[in-house]
Protein backbone atom coordinates (compact mmCIF):
# COMPACT_ATOMS: atom_id res chain seq x y z
CA UNK A 1 0.00 0.00 0.00
CA UNK A 2 1.47 3.47 -0.95
CA UNK A 3 1.98 5.69 1.85
CA UNK A 4 3.18 9.06 2.27
CA UNK A 5 4.28 10.93 5.90
CA UNK A 6 3.77 14.48 4.09
CA UNK A 7 2.13 16.78 5.97
CA UNK A 8 -1.60 16.80 5.10
CA UNK A 9 -2.10 20.46 4.46
CA UNK A 10 1.39 20.62 1.90
CA UNK A 11 0.28 22.12 -0.86
CA UNK A 12 -2.52 24.15 0.62
CA UNK A 13 -0.51 27.29 0.09
CA UNK A 14 0.36 26.63 -3.85
CA UNK A 15 -2.73 25.89 -5.20
CA UNK A 16 -3.74 22.27 -6.55
CA UNK A 17 -4.75 19.70 -8.88
CA UNK A 18 -8.81 19.47 -9.98
CA UNK A 19 -10.24 16.69 -11.21
CA UNK A 20 -13.62 15.67 -12.63
CA UNK A 21 -15.66 12.70 -12.79
CA UNK A 22 -19.10 11.37 -12.30
CA UNK A 23 -20.74 12.76 -9.19
CA UNK A 24 -22.59 10.23 -8.12
CA UNK A 25 -23.15 10.40 -4.39
CA UNK A 26 -23.94 14.53 -3.22
CA UNK A 27 -22.16 16.07 -0.57
CA UNK A 28 -18.97 17.62 0.27
CA UNK A 29 -16.02 16.41 2.14
CA UNK A 30 -12.66 17.44 2.75
CA UNK A 31 -10.52 15.07 4.04
CA UNK A 32 -6.86 13.44 3.77
CA UNK A 33 -6.64 10.47 0.81
CA UNK A 34 -6.24 7.01 1.78
CA UNK A 35 -5.45 5.08 -1.30
CA UNK A 36 -6.75 1.69 -2.18
CA UNK A 37 -4.63 -0.46 -4.53
CA UNK A 38 -6.42 -2.67 -6.49
CA UNK A 39 -4.80 -3.67 -8.91
CA UNK A 40 -2.91 -6.68 -9.02
CA UNK A 41 0.22 -4.49 -9.23
CA UNK A 42 0.45 -3.18 -6.36
CA UNK A 43 -0.22 -5.69 -3.65
CA UNK A 44 -1.11 -4.66 -0.29
CA UNK A 45 1.39 -5.97 1.95
CA UNK A 46 1.27 -5.54 5.58
CA UNK A 47 3.05 -6.65 8.39
CA UNK A 48 0.53 -9.52 10.76
CA UNK A 49 0.71 -10.29 14.47
CA UNK A 50 1.93 -13.72 15.27
CA UNK A 51 -1.63 -15.08 16.47
CA UNK A 52 -2.83 -14.28 12.92
CA UNK A 53 -0.20 -16.46 11.30
CA UNK A 54 -2.55 -19.73 11.20
CA UNK A 55 -5.73 -17.07 9.64
CA UNK A 56 -3.18 -15.98 6.91
CA UNK A 57 -2.43 -19.96 6.05
CA UNK A 58 -6.06 -20.50 5.77
CA UNK A 59 -6.67 -17.38 3.91
CA UNK A 60 -3.76 -19.18 1.33
CA UNK A 61 -5.40 -22.43 1.29
CA UNK A 62 -8.78 -21.04 0.53
CA UNK A 63 -7.34 -18.96 -2.24
CA UNK A 64 -4.98 -21.65 -3.42
CA UNK A 65 -8.91 -24.01 -3.48
CA UNK A 66 -10.51 -21.24 -5.96
CA UNK A 67 -7.70 -20.81 -7.61
CA UNK A 68 -8.17 -24.44 -9.06
CA UNK A 69 -11.81 -24.73 -8.81
CA UNK A 70 -11.69 -21.94 -11.80
CA UNK A 71 -8.91 -23.55 -13.47
CA UNK A 72 -11.30 -27.26 -13.61
CA UNK A 73 -14.28 -24.21 -14.87
CA UNK A 74 -11.65 -23.19 -17.57
CA UNK A 75 -10.94 -26.61 -18.76
CA UNK A 76 -14.93 -27.78 -18.77
CA UNK A 77 -15.91 -24.41 -20.75
CA UNK A 78 -12.86 -25.85 -22.95
CA UNK A 79 -14.29 -28.71 -23.85
CA UNK A 80 -16.70 -27.41 -26.42
CA UNK A 81 -13.72 -26.15 -28.09
CA UNK A 82 -12.25 -27.25 -31.47
CA UNK A 83 -9.63 -30.81 -30.55
CA UNK A 84 -6.22 -28.66 -30.91
CA UNK A 85 -7.32 -25.70 -28.77
CA UNK A 86 -8.39 -27.77 -26.84
CA UNK A 87 -5.53 -30.19 -26.52
CA UNK A 88 -3.88 -26.47 -26.50
CA UNK A 89 -5.90 -25.36 -24.00
CA UNK A 90 -5.39 -28.73 -21.97
CA UNK A 91 -1.36 -28.40 -21.64
CA UNK A 92 -1.89 -24.63 -20.24
CA UNK A 93 -3.98 -25.62 -17.81
CA UNK A 94 -2.04 -28.32 -16.99
CA UNK A 95 1.04 -26.59 -16.21
CA UNK A 96 -0.56 -23.82 -14.27
CA UNK A 97 -2.44 -27.10 -11.92
CA UNK A 98 1.57 -28.21 -11.73
CA UNK A 99 2.67 -24.90 -10.39
CA UNK A 100 -0.65 -24.29 -7.63
CA UNK A 101 0.03 -27.73 -6.76
CA UNK A 102 4.15 -26.73 -6.77
CA UNK A 103 6.06 -27.76 -3.36
CA UNK A 104 8.21 -24.68 -4.15
CA UNK A 105 5.35 -21.96 -4.38
CA UNK A 106 3.17 -23.46 -1.53
CA UNK A 107 5.40 -24.35 1.35
CA UNK A 108 7.54 -21.10 0.38
CA UNK A 109 4.32 -18.94 0.65
CA UNK A 110 3.27 -20.60 3.90
CA UNK A 111 7.02 -20.00 5.23
CA UNK A 112 7.14 -16.26 4.42
CA UNK A 113 3.64 -16.07 6.10
CA UNK A 114 5.21 -17.72 8.98
CA UNK A 115 8.61 -16.36 9.02
CA UNK A 116 8.23 -12.70 7.54
CA UNK A 117 4.92 -12.05 9.46
CA UNK A 118 3.51 -10.90 6.12
CA UNK A 119 -0.41 -11.31 4.87
CA UNK A 120 -1.09 -14.17 2.34
CA UNK A 121 -1.30 -12.03 -0.82
CA UNK A 122 2.16 -10.64 -0.25
CA UNK A 123 3.78 -14.27 0.50
CA UNK A 124 1.96 -14.96 -2.37
CA UNK A 125 3.53 -12.26 -4.83
CA UNK A 126 6.79 -12.31 -3.16
CA UNK A 127 7.02 -16.15 -4.06
CA UNK A 128 5.89 -16.00 -7.24
CA UNK A 129 8.40 -13.24 -8.18
CA UNK A 130 11.36 -15.42 -7.30
CA UNK A 131 9.88 -18.69 -8.92
CA UNK A 132 9.99 -16.17 -12.42
CA UNK A 133 13.22 -15.01 -11.91
CA UNK A 134 14.41 -18.27 -11.88
CA UNK A 135 12.89 -18.70 -15.40
CA UNK A 136 14.06 -15.76 -16.89
CA UNK A 137 17.71 -16.51 -16.20
CA UNK A 138 17.59 -19.20 -19.05
CA UNK A 139 18.16 -18.00 -22.42
CA UNK A 140 15.31 -20.68 -23.84
CA UNK A 141 11.97 -19.24 -25.42
CA UNK A 142 10.53 -22.70 -23.66
CA UNK A 143 11.38 -21.32 -20.62
CA UNK A 144 10.13 -17.63 -21.59
CA UNK A 145 7.34 -19.13 -21.85
CA UNK A 146 6.75 -20.40 -18.68
CA UNK A 147 7.58 -17.29 -17.01
CA UNK A 148 3.97 -15.99 -18.30
CA UNK A 149 2.76 -18.95 -17.15
CA UNK A 150 4.25 -18.50 -13.23
CA UNK A 151 3.06 -14.56 -13.27
CA UNK A 152 -0.78 -15.78 -14.74
CA UNK A 153 -0.63 -18.41 -11.68
CA UNK A 154 0.17 -15.52 -9.01
CA UNK A 155 -2.60 -13.39 -10.17
CA UNK A 156 -4.86 -15.99 -10.23
CA UNK A 157 -4.18 -16.53 -7.00
CA UNK A 158 -4.34 -13.12 -5.99
CA UNK A 159 -7.28 -12.34 -7.53
CA UNK A 160 -8.75 -14.63 -5.22
CA UNK A 161 -8.03 -12.52 -1.76
CA UNK A 162 -9.47 -9.61 -4.09
CA UNK A 163 -12.80 -11.41 -4.39
CA UNK A 164 -12.90 -13.00 -1.00
CA UNK A 165 -13.35 -11.14 2.48
CA UNK A 166 -10.56 -8.11 2.30
CA UNK A 167 -9.44 -6.62 5.23
CA UNK A 168 -8.17 -3.47 2.81
CA UNK A 169 -11.58 -1.56 3.24
CA UNK A 170 -12.24 -2.39 7.27
CA UNK A 171 -10.64 -0.60 9.89
CA UNK A 172 -9.59 2.35 7.63
CA UNK A 173 -8.90 6.06 10.38
CA UNK A 174 -11.18 8.26 10.98
CA UNK A 175 -12.04 11.12 8.32
CA UNK A 176 -10.34 9.28 5.19
CA UNK A 177 -11.28 10.11 1.82
CA UNK A 178 -11.10 6.05 -0.13
CA UNK A 179 -9.48 6.72 -2.87
CA UNK A 180 -8.86 3.57 -5.35
CA UNK A 181 -9.24 2.91 -8.90
CA UNK A 182 -12.54 0.29 -8.37
CA UNK A 183 -14.39 -0.39 -5.63
CA UNK A 184 -16.74 -3.18 -5.42
CA UNK A 185 -20.30 -3.51 -4.25
CA UNK A 186 -18.70 -5.39 -1.29
CA UNK A 187 -15.85 -3.34 -0.74
CA UNK A 188 -18.23 -0.15 0.28
CA UNK A 189 -20.32 -2.52 2.37
CA UNK A 190 -17.62 -2.99 4.41
CA UNK A 191 -16.63 0.71 4.75
CA UNK A 192 -17.75 2.14 8.03
CA UNK A 193 -19.53 5.57 6.96
CA UNK A 194 -18.31 6.95 10.80
CA UNK A 195 -14.88 6.93 9.46
CA UNK A 196 -14.74 7.13 5.77
CA UNK A 197 -15.71 10.78 4.77
CA UNK A 198 -15.78 10.45 0.71
CA UNK A 199 -15.16 8.19 -1.81
CA UNK A 200 -12.96 8.64 -5.12
CA UNK A 201 -12.31 6.24 -8.03
CA UNK A 202 -11.26 5.80 -11.20
CA UNK A 203 -13.71 3.97 -12.62
CA UNK A 204 -17.81 3.18 -12.09
CA UNK A 205 -20.62 4.91 -13.22
CA UNK A 206 -23.72 6.79 -12.41
CA UNK A 207 -26.13 3.73 -11.56
CA UNK A 208 -23.92 0.64 -10.26
CA UNK A 209 -24.41 -0.55 -7.19
CA UNK A 210 -20.87 1.03 -5.70
CA UNK A 211 -23.10 4.57 -6.52
CA UNK A 212 -25.72 3.13 -5.07
CA UNK A 213 -24.55 2.30 -1.52
CA UNK A 214 -22.14 5.39 -1.50
CA UNK A 215 -25.59 7.35 -1.85
CA UNK A 216 -27.63 4.90 0.88
CA UNK A 217 -24.55 5.26 3.21
CA UNK A 218 -24.92 9.02 2.67
CA UNK A 219 -20.78 9.15 1.28
CA UNK A 220 -20.35 11.81 -0.78
CA UNK A 221 -18.65 10.01 -3.84
CA UNK A 222 -17.36 10.90 -7.78
CA UNK A 223 -16.56 7.63 -9.13
CA UNK A 224 -14.82 7.66 -13.12
CA UNK A 225 -12.18 10.23 -12.45
CA UNK A 226 -9.46 9.39 -14.73
CA UNK A 227 -5.78 9.79 -13.68
CA UNK A 228 -6.50 10.12 -9.87
CA UNK A 229 -4.64 7.31 -8.90
CA UNK A 230 -1.82 8.56 -10.85
CA UNK A 231 -1.85 11.62 -8.49
CA UNK A 232 -2.76 11.62 -4.88
CA UNK A 233 -1.36 10.05 -2.42
CA UNK A 234 -2.10 8.57 0.86
CA UNK A 235 -2.34 11.58 3.22
CA UNK A 236 -2.83 14.25 0.79
CA UNK A 237 -5.72 16.56 1.65
CA UNK A 238 -8.45 16.45 -0.67
CA UNK A 239 -12.23 17.86 -1.25
CA UNK A 240 -14.60 15.77 -3.29
CA UNK A 241 -17.69 17.43 -4.21
CA UNK A 242 -20.03 14.69 -4.74
CA UNK A 243 -22.98 17.00 -6.23
CA UNK A 244 -20.61 18.39 -9.16
CA UNK A 245 -18.26 15.63 -9.55
CA UNK A 246 -15.34 17.02 -8.66
CA UNK A 247 -11.83 16.29 -6.68
CA UNK A 248 -9.41 18.70 -5.71
CA UNK A 249 -6.20 17.64 -4.60
CA UNK A 250 -3.92 19.16 -2.28
CA UNK A 251 -6.26 22.58 -2.52
CA UNK A 252 -4.95 25.90 -1.84
CA UNK A 253 -5.93 27.67 1.44
CA UNK A 254 -8.27 29.86 -0.09
CA UNK A 255 -10.23 26.72 -1.87
CA UNK A 256 -10.46 24.29 1.29
CA UNK A 257 -11.46 27.63 3.10
CA UNK A 258 -14.73 27.74 0.95
CA UNK A 259 -15.28 24.45 1.19
CA UNK A 260 -15.65 24.18 4.20
CA UNK A 261 -17.97 26.79 4.29
CA UNK A 262 -20.08 24.99 1.68
CA UNK A 263 -19.80 21.86 4.19
CA UNK A 264 -21.31 23.62 6.73
CA UNK A 265 -24.22 25.45 4.80
CA UNK A 266 -24.94 21.60 3.48
CA UNK A 267 -25.36 20.36 7.40
CA UNK A 268 -27.90 23.34 8.32
CA UNK A 269 -29.96 22.66 5.16
CA UNK A 270 -29.75 18.91 6.34
CA UNK A 271 -30.78 20.09 10.08
CA UNK A 272 -33.79 22.17 8.34
CA UNK A 273 -35.00 19.45 5.85
CA UNK A 274 -35.40 16.70 9.08
CA UNK A 275 -37.70 19.08 10.28
CA UNK A 276 -40.49 17.97 7.45
CA UNK A 277 -39.31 14.48 9.13
CA UNK A 278 -42.94 14.68 11.22
CA UNK A 279 -45.00 16.39 7.86
CA UNK A 280 -47.09 14.12 5.77
CA UNK A 281 -46.01 13.75 2.03
CA UNK A 282 -48.35 15.84 0.38
CA UNK A 283 -49.24 17.48 -2.64
CA UNK A 284 -50.33 20.98 -2.43
CA UNK A 285 -54.23 19.93 -3.94
CA UNK A 286 -53.88 17.21 -1.26
CA UNK A 287 -53.40 13.61 -2.41
CA UNK A 288 -50.63 11.70 0.03
CA UNK A 289 -47.49 10.48 -1.73
CA UNK A 290 -45.86 7.52 -0.52
CA UNK A 291 -42.29 7.28 0.45
CA UNK A 292 -40.46 4.27 1.71
CA UNK A 293 -36.84 3.42 2.09
CA UNK A 294 -34.47 0.85 -0.10
CA UNK A 295 -32.54 -0.51 2.19
CA UNK A 296 -29.44 -3.32 1.76
CA UNK A 297 -28.88 -4.39 5.43
CA UNK A 298 -30.19 -4.46 8.90
CA UNK A 299 -27.95 -2.07 9.82
CA UNK A 300 -29.64 0.43 7.98
CA UNK A 301 -33.71 0.03 9.53
CA UNK A 302 -32.83 3.06 11.76
CA UNK A 303 -31.63 5.58 9.06
CA UNK A 304 -34.99 4.56 7.79
CA UNK A 305 -36.90 4.94 10.10
CA UNK A 306 -34.89 8.52 11.58
CA UNK A 307 -35.91 9.83 7.67
CA UNK A 308 -39.26 9.40 8.11
CA UNK A 309 -39.96 6.34 5.99
CA UNK A 310 -42.59 4.75 6.09
CA UNK A 311 -41.82 1.23 5.00
CA UNK A 312 -38.98 -0.42 3.21
CA UNK A 313 -40.14 -0.24 -0.86
CA UNK A 314 -36.85 -2.30 -1.75
CA UNK A 315 -34.86 -4.45 0.36
CA UNK A 316 -31.71 -5.49 -2.24
CA UNK A 317 -31.08 -9.14 0.10
CA UNK A 318 -27.72 -10.17 -2.27
CA UNK A 319 -26.01 -7.70 0.17
CA UNK A 320 -26.66 -10.09 3.10
CA UNK A 321 -24.43 -12.88 0.80
CA UNK A 322 -22.02 -10.79 0.24
CA UNK A 323 -18.43 -10.45 1.96
CA UNK A 324 -18.06 -14.10 3.04
CA UNK A 325 -17.49 -17.32 1.39
CA UNK A 326 -21.36 -19.52 1.30
CA UNK A 327 -24.44 -18.04 1.39
CA UNK A 328 -26.06 -17.47 4.62
CA UNK A 329 -27.99 -20.74 5.61
CA UNK A 330 -32.31 -20.31 6.08
CA UNK A 331 -32.07 -19.64 9.51
CA UNK A 332 -29.74 -16.89 9.40
CA UNK A 333 -31.32 -15.10 6.55
CA UNK A 334 -34.28 -15.61 8.33
CA UNK A 335 -33.12 -14.24 11.52
CA UNK A 336 -31.35 -10.95 9.11
CA UNK A 337 -35.00 -10.75 7.96
CA UNK A 338 -36.40 -10.73 10.68
CA UNK A 339 -34.58 -8.04 11.96
CA UNK A 340 -35.27 -5.79 9.80
CA UNK A 341 -39.12 -6.89 9.91
CA UNK A 342 -38.66 -6.27 13.98
CA UNK A 343 -37.48 -3.50 13.61
CA UNK A 344 -39.43 -1.70 11.11
CA UNK A 345 -42.25 -2.14 14.03
CA UNK A 346 -45.24 -2.84 11.67
CA UNK A 347 -44.50 -0.73 8.46
CA UNK A 348 -44.24 -2.56 5.16
CA UNK A 349 -40.85 -4.58 4.26
CA UNK A 350 -40.55 -5.25 0.52
CA UNK A 351 -37.75 -7.96 0.33
CA UNK A 352 -36.31 -8.55 -2.85
CA UNK A 353 -35.01 -12.10 -3.77
CA UNK A 354 -31.31 -12.52 -4.63
CA UNK A 355 -29.97 -10.59 -7.72
CA UNK A 356 -26.64 -10.88 -8.12
CA UNK A 357 -24.95 -11.37 -11.26
CA UNK A 358 -22.76 -8.60 -13.51
CA UNK A 359 -21.27 -6.38 -11.35
CA UNK A 360 -22.77 -7.79 -8.45
CA UNK A 361 -20.80 -10.68 -7.63
CA UNK A 362 -21.62 -12.59 -4.88
CA UNK A 363 -18.80 -14.92 -4.07
CA UNK A 364 -20.17 -18.02 -2.29
CA UNK A 365 -22.96 -17.84 -5.37
CA UNK A 366 -20.94 -17.65 -8.12
CA UNK A 367 -17.95 -19.20 -7.37
CA UNK A 368 -17.29 -22.24 -9.70
CA UNK A 369 -19.90 -20.93 -12.14
CA UNK A 370 -19.96 -19.61 -15.15
CA UNK A 371 -20.94 -16.00 -15.72
CA UNK A 372 -21.29 -16.21 -19.70
CA UNK A 373 -20.17 -13.83 -22.39
CA UNK A 374 -22.32 -11.50 -21.41
CA UNK A 375 -23.18 -10.96 -17.22
CA UNK A 376 -25.68 -8.63 -17.13
CA UNK A 377 -27.95 -10.58 -19.77
CA UNK A 378 -26.75 -13.35 -18.27
CA UNK A 379 -27.46 -15.47 -15.34
CA UNK A 380 -28.94 -13.28 -13.15
CA UNK A 381 -31.20 -12.32 -10.38
CA UNK A 382 -34.57 -14.54 -11.25
CA UNK A 383 -32.86 -16.81 -13.58
CA UNK A 384 -30.20 -17.39 -11.23
CA UNK A 385 -32.56 -18.24 -8.24
CA UNK A 386 -34.95 -20.62 -10.46
CA UNK A 387 -31.87 -22.38 -11.92
CA UNK A 388 -31.00 -23.12 -8.50
CA UNK A 389 -33.35 -24.02 -6.41
CA UNK A 390 -30.97 -25.21 -3.91
CA UNK A 391 -30.26 -21.56 -3.18
CA UNK A 392 -33.94 -20.11 -3.91
CA UNK A 393 -36.37 -22.67 -1.84
CA UNK A 394 -33.62 -21.59 1.03
CA UNK A 395 -34.49 -18.08 0.55
CA UNK A 396 -38.26 -18.09 0.02
CA UNK A 397 -38.15 -20.17 3.78
CA UNK A 398 -36.31 -17.78 5.09
CA UNK A 399 -38.50 -14.94 3.55
CA UNK A 400 -42.09 -16.64 4.48
CA UNK A 401 -40.88 -17.52 7.94
CA UNK A 402 -39.83 -13.32 8.60
CA UNK A 403 -43.19 -12.62 6.59
CA UNK A 404 -45.37 -14.31 10.03
CA UNK A 405 -43.93 -10.99 12.41
CA UNK A 406 -44.84 -8.30 9.44
CA UNK A 407 -46.40 -6.98 6.91
CA UNK A 408 -43.77 -8.38 4.30
CA UNK A 409 -43.91 -8.42 0.67
CA UNK A 410 -41.89 -10.56 -1.90
CA UNK A 411 -40.96 -8.92 -4.86
CA UNK A 412 -38.67 -10.36 -7.60
CA UNK A 413 -36.23 -8.99 -10.12
CA UNK A 414 -35.46 -8.99 -13.39
CA UNK A 415 -38.69 -10.51 -13.95
CA UNK A 416 -39.75 -10.65 -18.15
CA UNK A 417 -41.71 -13.64 -18.51
CA UNK A 418 -45.37 -14.38 -16.66
CA UNK A 419 -44.15 -18.16 -16.54
CA UNK A 420 -41.15 -16.85 -14.09
CA UNK A 421 -43.97 -15.43 -12.35
CA UNK A 422 -45.96 -18.53 -12.29
CA UNK A 423 -43.06 -20.93 -11.16
CA UNK A 424 -42.01 -18.30 -8.46
CA UNK A 425 -45.84 -18.86 -7.43
CA UNK A 426 -45.56 -22.61 -7.28
CA UNK A 427 -42.40 -22.93 -5.52
CA UNK A 428 -43.65 -20.28 -2.90
CA UNK A 429 -46.88 -22.77 -2.06
CA UNK A 430 -44.60 -25.50 -1.94
CA UNK A 431 -42.27 -24.56 0.38
CA UNK A 432 -44.40 -22.98 2.64
CA UNK A 433 -46.43 -26.72 2.75
CA UNK A 434 -42.79 -27.74 3.59
CA UNK A 435 -42.17 -26.19 6.12
CA UNK A 436 -45.36 -24.94 7.90
CA UNK A 437 -44.71 -27.54 10.39
CA UNK A 438 -42.13 -26.60 11.92
CA UNK A 439 -42.12 -22.79 11.87
CA UNK A 440 -44.61 -20.16 11.39
CA UNK A 441 -45.33 -18.58 7.95
CA UNK A 442 -46.97 -16.27 6.10
CA UNK A 443 -47.48 -16.41 1.94
CA UNK A 444 -46.51 -12.00 1.55
CA UNK A 445 -47.70 -10.50 -1.58
CA UNK A 446 -45.92 -10.91 -4.80
CA UNK A 447 -44.91 -8.62 -7.07
CA UNK A 448 -42.22 -7.79 -9.64
CA UNK A 449 -39.79 -5.27 -10.68
CA UNK A 450 -40.25 -3.84 -13.72
CA UNK A 451 -36.57 -3.12 -14.85
CA UNK A 452 -36.65 -5.29 -18.65
CA UNK A 453 -38.48 -3.13 -21.04
CA UNK A 454 -40.06 -6.61 -22.24
CA UNK A 455 -41.63 -6.33 -18.90
CA UNK A 456 -42.87 -3.12 -19.61
CA UNK A 457 -44.15 -3.88 -22.90
CA UNK A 458 -46.38 -6.66 -21.12
CA UNK A 459 -47.17 -5.22 -17.31
CA UNK A 460 -51.01 -5.68 -18.61
CA UNK A 461 -50.43 -9.99 -19.09
CA UNK A 462 -47.95 -9.40 -15.66
CA UNK A 463 -50.79 -7.69 -13.85
CA UNK A 464 -52.96 -10.78 -13.57
CA UNK A 465 -50.41 -12.34 -12.17
CA UNK A 466 -49.10 -10.38 -9.19
CA UNK A 467 -49.49 -8.18 -6.55
CA UNK A 468 -47.72 -5.56 -7.51
CA UNK A 469 -45.11 -3.84 -9.22
CA UNK A 470 -41.79 -1.75 -8.36
CA UNK A 471 -39.88 0.04 -11.80
CA UNK A 472 -36.74 -0.62 -11.39
CA UNK A 473 -35.45 2.37 -13.39
CA UNK A 474 -31.39 2.08 -13.06
CA UNK A 475 -32.19 -1.10 -14.99
CA UNK A 476 -34.63 -0.06 -16.98
CA UNK A 477 -32.67 3.07 -18.30
CA UNK A 478 -29.95 0.48 -18.60
CA UNK A 479 -31.60 -1.99 -20.79
CA UNK A 480 -33.89 0.36 -22.92
CA UNK A 481 -30.81 2.09 -24.00
CA UNK A 482 -28.16 -0.64 -23.71
CA UNK A 483 -25.98 1.30 -22.33
CA UNK A 484 -23.85 -0.25 -18.98
CA UNK A 485 -25.37 2.04 -15.68
CA UNK A 486 -21.50 1.04 -14.20
CA UNK A 487 -19.14 1.97 -16.79
CA UNK A 488 -18.07 5.61 -16.68
CA UNK A 489 -17.10 5.52 -20.45
CA UNK A 490 -21.01 5.93 -21.43
CA UNK A 491 -22.08 7.44 -18.01
CA UNK A 492 -23.31 10.90 -20.35
CA UNK A 493 -25.22 9.10 -22.34
CA UNK A 494 -27.28 7.38 -19.62
CA UNK A 495 -30.32 9.06 -18.98
CA UNK A 496 -33.80 8.14 -17.63
CA UNK A 497 -35.25 11.09 -19.05
CA UNK A 498 -34.33 9.94 -22.27
CA UNK A 499 -38.38 9.41 -23.99
CA UNK A 500 -38.31 5.64 -24.53
CA UNK A 501 -37.82 5.64 -20.78
CA UNK A 502 -40.71 7.57 -19.66
CA UNK A 503 -43.07 5.94 -22.09
CA UNK A 504 -42.52 2.25 -20.48
CA UNK A 505 -42.78 4.02 -17.15
CA UNK A 506 -46.45 5.37 -18.26
CA UNK A 507 -47.22 2.20 -19.64
CA UNK A 508 -46.54 0.25 -16.65
CA UNK A 509 -48.59 2.63 -14.49
CA UNK A 510 -51.66 2.74 -16.58
CA UNK A 511 -51.60 -1.22 -16.86
CA UNK A 512 -51.40 -1.45 -12.86
CA UNK A 513 -54.12 1.59 -12.46
CA UNK A 514 -56.09 -0.59 -14.98
CA UNK A 515 -55.72 -3.35 -12.96
CA UNK A 516 -56.19 -1.89 -9.81
CA UNK A 517 -52.44 -3.19 -8.61
CA UNK A 518 -50.42 -0.97 -6.70
CA UNK A 519 -46.78 0.70 -8.55
CA UNK A 520 -43.91 2.26 -6.50
CA UNK A 521 -40.54 3.50 -8.83
CA UNK A 522 -37.56 2.31 -6.68
CA UNK A 523 -34.82 3.16 -9.38
CA UNK A 524 -32.35 6.23 -8.29
CA UNK A 525 -34.47 8.60 -9.78
CA UNK A 526 -37.35 8.35 -7.20
CA UNK A 527 -34.82 9.62 -4.42
CA UNK A 528 -33.78 12.40 -7.03
CA UNK A 529 -36.36 15.64 -6.34
CA UNK A 530 -35.59 16.91 -10.31
CA UNK A 531 -37.67 13.90 -11.46
CA UNK A 532 -40.42 14.19 -8.52
CA UNK A 533 -43.32 16.46 -9.99
CA UNK A 534 -42.38 13.80 -13.36
CA UNK A 535 -43.04 10.80 -11.58
CA UNK A 536 -46.12 12.31 -9.98
CA UNK A 537 -47.44 13.46 -12.98
CA UNK A 538 -46.93 9.79 -15.03
CA UNK A 539 -48.74 8.89 -12.22
CA UNK A 540 -46.78 7.13 -9.77
CA UNK A 541 -47.97 7.40 -6.30
CA UNK A 542 -45.40 5.15 -4.32
CA UNK A 543 -41.58 6.06 -4.36
CA UNK A 544 -38.49 4.23 -2.81
CA UNK A 545 -35.66 5.77 -2.26
CA UNK A 546 -32.45 5.54 -0.27
CA UNK A 547 -33.67 7.07 3.60
CA UNK A 548 -30.78 9.83 3.23
CA UNK A 549 -33.19 11.25 0.05
CA UNK A 550 -36.69 11.32 1.93
CA UNK A 551 -36.70 14.37 3.28
CA UNK A 552 -35.43 16.34 -0.09
CA UNK A 553 -37.82 14.71 -1.56
CA UNK A 554 -40.88 14.93 0.54
CA UNK A 555 -40.09 19.01 0.60
CA UNK A 556 -40.66 18.81 -3.43
CA UNK A 557 -43.50 16.78 -3.21
CA UNK A 558 -45.51 19.67 -0.63
CA UNK A 559 -44.77 22.43 -3.24
CA UNK A 560 -45.87 20.09 -6.11
CA UNK A 561 -49.94 20.93 -7.42
CA UNK A 562 -50.56 16.83 -9.31
CA UNK A 563 -52.95 18.38 -11.64
CA UNK A 564 -50.04 20.71 -13.32
CA UNK A 565 -47.65 18.03 -12.31
CA UNK A 566 -49.59 15.91 -14.86
CA UNK A 567 -50.28 18.35 -17.55
CA UNK A 568 -46.29 18.64 -18.09
CA UNK A 569 -45.85 15.22 -18.12
CA UNK A 570 -48.46 14.31 -20.64
CA UNK A 571 -46.39 17.29 -22.65
CA UNK A 572 -43.41 15.81 -21.81
CA UNK A 573 -44.57 12.87 -23.09
CA UNK A 574 -45.35 14.27 -26.63
CA UNK A 575 -41.14 15.13 -26.92
CA UNK A 576 -39.21 13.05 -29.11
CA UNK A 577 -35.54 14.12 -27.70
CA UNK A 578 -34.08 13.61 -24.03
CA UNK A 579 -32.79 17.30 -24.06
CA UNK A 580 -36.25 18.77 -24.97
CA UNK A 581 -37.57 16.55 -21.88
CA UNK A 582 -34.98 18.01 -19.34
CA UNK A 583 -35.38 21.68 -20.83
CA UNK A 584 -39.20 21.20 -20.18
CA UNK A 585 -38.56 19.68 -16.69
CA UNK A 586 -36.18 21.98 -15.49
CA UNK A 587 -38.31 25.20 -16.44
CA UNK A 588 -41.85 23.26 -14.80
CA UNK A 589 -39.95 22.28 -11.19
CA UNK A 590 -38.07 25.86 -11.48
CA UNK A 591 -41.72 27.43 -11.34
CA UNK A 592 -42.64 24.98 -8.62
C1 LIG B 1 -33.28 -0.83 -10.48
O1 LIG B 1 -32.78 -1.53 -11.35
O2 LIG B 1 -33.79 0.31 -10.71
C2 LIG B 1 -33.32 -1.27 -9.07
C3 LIG B 1 -33.97 -0.60 -8.15
O3 LIG B 1 -32.62 -2.39 -8.76
P1 LIG B 1 -31.01 -2.43 -8.59
O4 LIG B 1 -30.53 -1.01 -8.60
O5 LIG B 1 -30.73 -3.14 -7.34
O6 LIG B 1 -30.61 -3.19 -9.81
MG1 LIG C 1 -32.32 -3.61 -10.92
Amino acid sequence: MKSDARDPDAGAASGGQEFSGVGVSAGIAVGSVHVIDSGLAHVPEYRIPDRAVSRETGRFADALDRARAEVAELRSKGESLNASAREELGFLLDAHLALLASNRMVAGVKSRIREERINAEAAVSLVISDIARGFEGIADPYFAARVHDVRDVGSRIIRQFVRAPSPRVAGLPKGVVVVADELSPADIALLDPEHVAAIVTASGGPEGHTAILARSMGLPAVLGVAGIMDTVRTNDRIVVNGEEGLVLVRPDAAVLAEYRRRSAAQRRLGRQLARLRSLPAETTDGTIVGLQANIELARDVDTALESGAEGVGLLRTEFMFMNRDVPPGEDEQYALLRSVVDGMKGRPVTIRTLDTGGESQVYGVHQGRSEGANPMLGMRAIRLSLRHPELFHIQVAAILRAAAHGPVRLLLPMISSVHEVREVREIVCEVAARIKDRSPVAIPPLGVMIEVPGAALIAEALAREIDFFAIGTNDLTMYTLAIDRGDEQVAPLYNPLHPAVLRLIRMTVSAANRAGKPVSVCGEIAGNPRFTSLLLGLGVRELSMTSKSVPRVKQRVRVTCLKSAGRSAEAILELGEESQVARMLDDFNRDL
